[in-house]
């Protein structure tokens, strides 16, 4: 197996494009230091190689079972579960008096990336879990936080998000799941929940589940929805374990990948109802939902990265080993053959695979950072600057390593050949489990029309505004060098191709909604693309500066690569983006016009 991430590049993504050393200057950081940093990520990477890694394909050749009364999971994973929580990182980013260690949010991310690269379907237990008490810390009562957030924090309790219903997935607004109050404070809720993962397992004493429902005499819509949060298992007031709440088990669901997390089926209210308590106020469930959705969107970017990240250095290994044929020039049989990574054509899967997956990285760690600056940047205006650019940006966020990752899985088969399509290397499994990262926590579509529909609507917004003015700042920084001033140019002609499409398309919907979304997903991938080029541009200034000020012969090659896929980025995948977005903002109509009859 290669290694799980390239740590250089975590490294350099950190301190050298995203200056994580100025967040020492912030109160919440100030007993902090680079030291403390460094040794997390250590630890991370090594209960991920020691805990994670090893079960990721035994987890992926032996599903869970449930017998009836119990999931069974192979038992490699509760040993690396233990290993997560014992070093800390559930509680990681909480406060020191809540039992946290105030990690910034960029650091907890990039740590998290080496679990998910080790084995993302063990690594899913904690992720959902960090999730569902980010949410319940965010909205519960003080009673609900005393009792369900420290066993959640130290591991003994697991999460899970409970939104999707059989019938209702993206359209979450019709959702049907009823929560009668029960007189007492709390609640009776009856309903069906699928694909809820982790919603069932042995691998902890209880598991909260954060459902979605809706109150009886709620209104329709998305304005009815609450959030409550349901235990599998009642808990005393002196937090022991008591009987089974009324919530079953009604089947696990056989996937693609991600195998070694359950993905369930699960009964609220077969008998008396399940016992669930409303988190913040009724009706505004949604909302809450989608505050904690932006973390869990990069989250989800960020898994997608980090598949396609080990899928880069997989083929990367593969390619510098495996001989195979002989440069077109070179017709001597008797000549040693050469590695495949001689081939340019094996040189261009590989530098797609490192421009999506590096660039995906990149995204998903700065997305990170303004995570960190929407919450702790010691000025009002740079907090609302951050938050309102994630806002915007999130669809790309979560959507584009999706797409680009999972194609950096797919390019890894190819650049194996026959050896990619078996079992026998973990290509193949790293590209079923990235499958699902289009899918979950909002398919590409979804986030197209989020994107065009929502965030930018008719009028644009203040994060579209933000975006323009960080980007234009990027490249005023690349003005006389050598190589990044012209790029810069690549990426300015990118940006206002992006301005004029946005235009026609604001304008397009101000005229007919579902003419100007008909095309949403495909807004998505320029928009994503474009921000990707820029993250692309910050990574290769800061590798030209470095290697005009001199370098050692390894980082000389690790910078050279930098800017060399940054110029690929900007001719490649750029350039070709003008002619979809003539078809665009021309109003091209194939697919809205297209009928269900004519297929
Ligand atoms: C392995 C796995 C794990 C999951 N984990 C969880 C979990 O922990 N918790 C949870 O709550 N859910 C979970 N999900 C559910 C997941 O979020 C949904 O599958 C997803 O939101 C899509 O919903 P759906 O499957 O019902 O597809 P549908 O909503 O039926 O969509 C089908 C297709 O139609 C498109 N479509 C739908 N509506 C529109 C529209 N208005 N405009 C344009 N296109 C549209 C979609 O983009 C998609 O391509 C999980 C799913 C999987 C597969």
């Amino acid at each position: 197996m290669a290694k799980l991430l390239n740590d250089r590049d975590i490294e350099f993504q950190l301190y050298e494009v995203l200056e994580t050393e100025s967040l020492l200057q912030r109160p919440r950081y100030r007993e902090h230091d680079r030291a403390i940093f460094d040794a997390t990520l250590s630890t991370a990477r090594n209960i991920a190689a020691e805990y994670f890694a090893p079960h990721n394909q035994k987890g992926d050749a032996n599903e869970p079972t449930f017998d009836g009364q119990k999931v069974t999971l192979i038992p490699e994973t509760k040993p690396a579960w233990d290993a997560f929580a014992d070093a800390g990182f559930l509680a990681s980013h909480h406060d020191f008096d809540e039992g946290g260690s105030q990690l910034p949010e960029v650091v907890l991310r990039a740590s998290m990336a080496y679990f998910n690269a080790a084995n993302v379907s063990s690594t899913a237990y904690s992720f959902l879990t960090i999730g569902a008490a980010n949410l319940l810390k965010s909205f519960g009562s003080d009673e609900l936080k005393q009792k369900y957030l420290p066993p959640m924090l130290d591991g003994r309790y697991s999460g899970t998000m409970a939104l999707t219903e059989p019938d209702q997935g993206s359209a979450l607004g019709d959702l049907r799941t009823l929560a009668k109050p029960a007189g007492d404070g709390s609640y009776r809720l009856f309903g069906n929940k699928m694909y809820i993962s982790g919603g069932d397992h042995e691998l902890t004493d209880n598991i909260i589940h954060m459902v979605l429902a809706r109150i009886e005499g709620a209104p329709s819509g998305v304005r009815g929805i609450s959030l409550f949060l349901v235990p599998k298992f009642h808990v005393n007031d002196d937090g022991s374990r008591s009987q089974r709440n009324d919530v079953a088990l009604a089947g696990l669901l056989h996937k693609m990948g991600y195998r070694n997390t359950t993905s369930t089926v699960l009964n609220f209210g077969e008998k008396d109802g399940a016992v669930g308590y409303l988190v913040g106020e009724p009706n505004k469930g949604l909302g809450y939902m989608f505050q904690m959705m932006n973390e869990a969107r990069i989250g989800v970017g960020l898994g997608a990265a980090t598949l396609g990240y080990q899928s880069y250095l997989e083929a990367l290994d593969y390619a510098r080993d495996r001989p195979q044929g002989r440069h077109a020039s070179n017709k001597d049989p008797d000549t040693p053959q050469v590695r495949i990574v001689e081939h340019a054509d094996v040189r261009r899967m590989l530098l797609m695979q490192k421009a999506y997956a590096e660039g995906s990285m990149a995204l998903c760690l700065y997305a990170s950072t303004l995570v960190e600056d929407a919450n702790t940047a010691p000025d009002e205006s740079e907090r609302k600057a951050a938050a309102e650019l994630l806002d915007l940006i999130t669809p790309m966020v979560k959507t584009w390593p999706s797409k680009y990752g999972l194609m950096a899985s797919d390019l890894g088969i190819q650049v194996l050949g026959g050896a990619g399509y078996t079992r026998e290397y973990l290509l193949e499994q790293l590209y079923r489990d990235n499958r699902l990262n289009p899918i979950h926590e909002g398919t590409e579509g979804i986030q197209g029309l989020d994107l065009l529909g929502r965030k930018l609507g008719p009028k644009g917004g203040d994060g579209y505004a933000e975006f323009q003015r960080r980007i234009l700042s990027t490249l005023d920084q690349a003005t006389g060098m050598e190589t990044c001033g012209f790029l810069a140019g690549q990426l300015k002609n990118a940006l206002s191709t992006l301005q004029s499409v946005t235009s026609d398309l604001q304008q397009q919907l101000s005229v007919d909604p579902d003419h100007g979304l008909s095309n949403a997903t495909m807004y998505l991938d320029i928009f994503g693309k474009i921000l990707v080029g820029w993250v692309w541009l910050k990574q290769a200034i800061v590798a030209e500066k470095a290697l005009a000020s001199g370098a050692s012969e390894s980082d000389e090659a690790f910078y050279k690569g930098k800017v060399h896929a940054a110029q690929y980025f900007m001719s490649w995948e750029l350039a070709p983006l003008e002619g979809y977005a003539r078809l665009l903002s021309a109003g091209n109509r194939s697919n809205l016009d297209m009928q269900s009859a004519w297929f």
